[in-house]
């Protein structure tokens, strides 16, 4: 199988997009390839893992709490609550092959704009527990938090075609339809400024 190599499990780090601006034991957090805004980060464990639905209760624990520091931080640093999803890789699917599947959670400020809509479109679930991601374990799926905290699930089966569908989303929102492909638009000039604005801060996060 043509698997690619996992860039968050091999990247290196030196290198600007790769660059850990906050850390705590288990997460790091680095700027996204891809970075459509100003201040988009994602979160990434230090093990290898396909999607957080297979961590224990401990490890989404801390990973809400890491959350829940990185939305106060982007709120301070950049004025706007971001939103936050995942798009899992579960064990009972065909894995994609030309994916990341290393668990990672983005971390976006930007408001949908159309999320009434978006959510339809998706048949989102509306869940009351970030704890109920562990029931997604063998599916692909959405996990989807908006700026107000509201937490939503969707079972994404094969639908391959759906996996960048956030990004896309935001991508069209500010006015780069055809950029949201992070293998060929990095976007080095936001996430410059993003290490930059971002390295002054405490990264230890523990
Ligand atoms: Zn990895
Ligand atoms: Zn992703």
């Amino acid at each position: 199988m043509n698997k690619i190599k996992c860039p968050f499990c091999y990247g290196d780090e030196s290198k600007l997009e790769n660059r850990v601006i906050f850390q705590t034991k288990d997460f790091k957090v680095k700027p996204a390839l891809g970075e459509l805004v100003e201040g988009y980060l994602m979160v990434v464990p230090n093990y290898h893992v396909d999607a957080f639905s297979f961590c224990s209760k401990k490890d989404l624990e801390k990973l809400r709490n890491l959350i829940d520091k990185l939305k106060q931080i982007i709120y301070k640093e950049y004025g706007i609550m971001p939103f936050v999803y995942e798009h899992g890789t579960g064990s009972k699917s065909n894995k994609f092959p030309d994916s990341v599947t290393h668990a990672h959670i983005h971390i976006i400020p930007h408001e949908i704009k159309n999320e009434k809509e978006m959510l339809e479109y998706l048949q989102m679930e509306k869940i009351d527990s970030f704890y109920d991601i562990s029931k997604l374990k063998d599916e692909n799926y959405f996990y989807y938090e908006n700026q107000k905290g509201e937490m939503y699930v969707k079972n994404l089966y094969d639908r391959k075609d759906l996996r960048q569908y956030f990004r896309i989303q935001v991508a069209k929102e500010i006015g780069k339809p055809d950029k949201w492909q992070w293998r060929d638009y990095y976007f080095m000039d936001l996430i410059s400024k993003t290490v930059e604005k971002l390295s002054h801060l405490d990264k230890n996060l523990d």
